[in-house]
C-alpha cells in the first residue's frame, strides 16, 4: 500500500485535508475511472505549467502580463491591495462596485509564519515609485495579522509619498442586527461611517 500512502500524503499538502480525509480521497481516486483521475492530474499539470503570477500585480495570468495591467481602459492610478489572489473575484465580480482600478496581491499577510520579505510588498512600493498612483485601497481582512500588514504598508508608503490610503469600512452585514455584532465590527462600523446625503 506504499503507493496509496504516497498519494494520501501528497493530498495532505492541501489546506484543511487531514490524515483521514487524505486517505478517503486517495481511495476515491483509486475507485474512479482512469480517465477521470487522469483528468485531475492533467488539470493540475496545466495550471502549474501555464498559469503564472503577473510580474506587476501578482494576479494569476496565462500571459506575460495580466488582463488588468494590460487593459488601457483601467485606471492605473488606483491600486486595490488584496492578501489572496482569489479575493480579486470579490471586487471584480461585484457589478455595483464597478471597480475600474488595478490590483496588487500580497500573497498573505504578516503573521508568525510569514515575514514581510515573503510578501509582495517591495513590488507594491516600486509600483508607487514608478507610476503616478493617487490612491491605495487596502482591502485586507481586519485580523491581527491583517491589521499589522495594513499599518506596515501604510507607514512605508506615507513615509515618502503623499498618497491617499484607504481601508475598507467593516460595517454590519446587510440585514444584520447590531445586537449580534462584536465590538470590533461596531467600532469599525462607526469609525468608517459615511455622511448621508439629502435624497
Ligand atoms: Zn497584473
Amino acid at each position: 500500500m506504499e503507493k496509496i500512502k504516497r498519494l494520501a500524503n501528497s493530498l495532505k499538502y492541501l489546506p484543511s485535508i487531514g490524515e483521514k480525509t487524505a486517505e478517503r480521497l486517495a481511495f476515491e481516486i483509486l475507485k474512479m475511472p482512469s480517465s477521470k483521475a487522469l483528468e485531475i492530474a492533467e488539470a493540475i499539470k496545466i495550471v502549474k505549467n501555464e498559469i503564472k503570477q503577473c510580474p506587476i500585480c501578482g494576479l494569476y495570468t496565462e500571459n506575460s502580463i495580466c488582463e488588468i495591467c494590460s487593459d488601457a481602459k483601467r485606471d492605473k492610478t488606483i491600486i486595490l491591495v488584496i492578501s489572496r489572489a482569489k479575493d480579486f473575484y470579490i471586487f471584480e465580480n461585484n457589478k455595483k462596485l464597478n471597480y475600474n482600478g488595478t490590483y496588487h496581491v500580497l500573497n498573505g499577510f504578516i503573521n508568525d509564519k510569514t515575514s514581510v520579505s515573503e510578501l509582495n510588498i517591495e513590488t507594491l512600493l516600486k509600483r508607487i515609485e514608478k507610476f503616478n498612483i493617487k490612491e491605495i485601497i487596502l482591502a485586507i481582512n481586519p485580523t491581527i495579522g491583517g491589521e499589522l500588514t495594513i499599518q506596515y504598508i501604510a507607514n512605508k508608503i506615507l513615509k515618502n509619498k503623499k498618497i491617499t490610503i484607504t481601508r475598507l469600512a467593516y460595517g454590519l452585514p446587510a440585514g444584520g442586527d447590531i445586537e449580534f455584532a462584536d465590538n470590533f465590527t461596531i467600532l469599525e462600523a462607526v469609525n468608517g461611517r459615511k455622511k448621508i446625503k439629502c435624497s
